[in-house]
């Protein structure tokens, strides 16, 4: 335990010395770039055979696909359940607000979400299925992933002693990987000093930095507002009222993937110490978090919901439209699935919000305004999304506990 808090101090000591260093020294900070993808990609690196092998053991160890349906939906309603509430408060807040009012628009439409322009509903739904497995999981696309070892997982279930033999080899696969998670974290606050370093350096510096923010300081600061009031108030209030679990403690026991979420900016790379600090610091069952945390890494994102929500509204303001209760409630709605889709990588939001504009009309030159700021709020976010994903592993473990009875090989 002493050793993990060590961990702590020194992963928060490089979150300081990162942002000091990158305001301090600007583009100078470059130079660590590549300590930062070095760690970045030893944690990629440990994805695909993570969620593959934890999808088919938390299946396989919830038992028959009976007790499967209905923890899965539970999954499903808590997810959308608090991604809605997320959507509500950044609605809310904007619309107090009105961090767009008396802004021009003088942005125009960005080259990475130029092209991408008939993204739709079909699409999110069409993303669940991928005709090439191996090329979903050379393109980290693990929405599919997820798909395809449900349905292993829940077929070996149904395959006897056979099954089994396959489910226990994926089982040692993922307590092997959990162990190089372990191993990769000793080096997690060297690689977060060097990720937030250099990525505060890229964008100027601490000065340049802030001239950007206060371009749209009123919009961060609503962005800002809507993830604290989410995180801190309404995510540990359902912590508390269905597990009984002290919200400050379940938090200091999931820091490590709070930290690596806000520095990577990436619930996907982030997935392997989620696991880890849900299963080893804060003994959520191991058949609950290997089975909600994959899933909620690709498709419960509160932070990017609420963000998409307040950012379609900002542009909204922006451009001068005012949208009535039908307007926002497609906003929300479209948030909501746009979150959904978005992949668990750096800025994937902003393309994902294309959806959410264009169905109420609004222009995507709008997205060019938040780009210079993106990263940074990109971070937020997906912090959220990560914490999100934390307690939702905790709420569903009480919850099968409760309802579902445990299944047969988790611990
Ligand atoms: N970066 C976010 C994540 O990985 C997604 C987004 O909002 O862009 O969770």
């Amino acid at each position: 335990m002493k050793s993990k808090n060590l961990l702590l101090y020194c992963i928060l000591a490089g979150i300081v010395l990162g942002g000091i260093c990158g305001w301090v020294f600007g583009k100078k900070m470059l130079a660590v770039d590549w300590i930062g993808e070095l760690f970045l990609d030893s944690l990629k690196m440990l994805v695909i055979p993570l969620v593959f092998s934890s999808m088919i053991v938390g299946i396989s160890g919830l038992g028959d696909i009976r007790k499967v349906g209905k923890t899965g939906l539970m999954t499903l309603l808590y997810y959308t359940a608090t991604t809605g509430i997320a959507v509500f408060i950044g609605l809310v807040l904007v619309n107090i607000i009105n961090p767009g009012l008396g802004l021009e628009m003088t942005a125009e439409i960005p080259e990475h979400v130029q092209g991408k322009e008939p993204a739709g509903l079909t699409d999110i739904f069409r993303s669940f299925v991928t005709p090439n497995l191996v090329n979903s999981m050379a393109n980290m696309d693990i929405l599919p992933i997820i798909v395809f070892a449900l349905l292993f997982g829940g077929v070996l279930t149904t395959l006897g002693e056979k099954g089994q033999l396959v489910i226990s080899f994926f089982d040692g696969v993922n307590e092997a990987i959990m162990k190089i998670v372990d191993l990769v974290l000793y080096f997690a606050p060297i690689g977060i000093f060097a990720l937030i370093s250099s990525k505060l350096g890229a964008a100027g510096g601490g000065e340049a930095f802030l001239a950007e923010l206060m371009k749209i300081g009123k919009y961060s600061m609503t962005v800002i507002l809507a993830i604290l009031i989410h995180g801190l108030l309404v995510l540990p209030s359902i912590l508390y009222f269905v597990t009984r679990r002290n919200p400050l403690v379940y938090a200091k026991n999931v820091s490590e993937a709070l930290t690596t979420a806000f520095s990577t900016a990436s619930s996907s790379a982030t997935l392997p110490v989620t696991i880890e600090c849900a299963e080893q610091n804060n003994k959520v069952s191991r058949r609950a978090s290997l089975f909600v945390l994959p899933l909620g890494a690709t498709v419960n994102m509160d932070g990017t919901a609420l963000y998409e929500a307040v950012a379609a509204i900002f542009i909204a303001q922006m451009a001068g439209v005012t949208l009535g209760f039908t307007g926002q409630a497609t906003i929300f709605l479209t948030a909501t699935l746009a979150a959904i889709g978005a992949a668990g990588i750096p800025e994937a939001g902003l393309v994902t919000m294309i959806l959410v504009l264009q169905s109420v009309g609004l222009p995507l030159e709008g997205i060019g305004m938040l780009l210079a700021i993106d990263w940074f709020l990109d971070r937020w976010r997906t912090t959220l999304n990560v914490w999100g994903d934390s307690v939702g592993a905790a709420v569903i473990d009480t919850l099968e506990q409760k309802y579902v009875e445990g299944g047969s090989n988790g611990n």
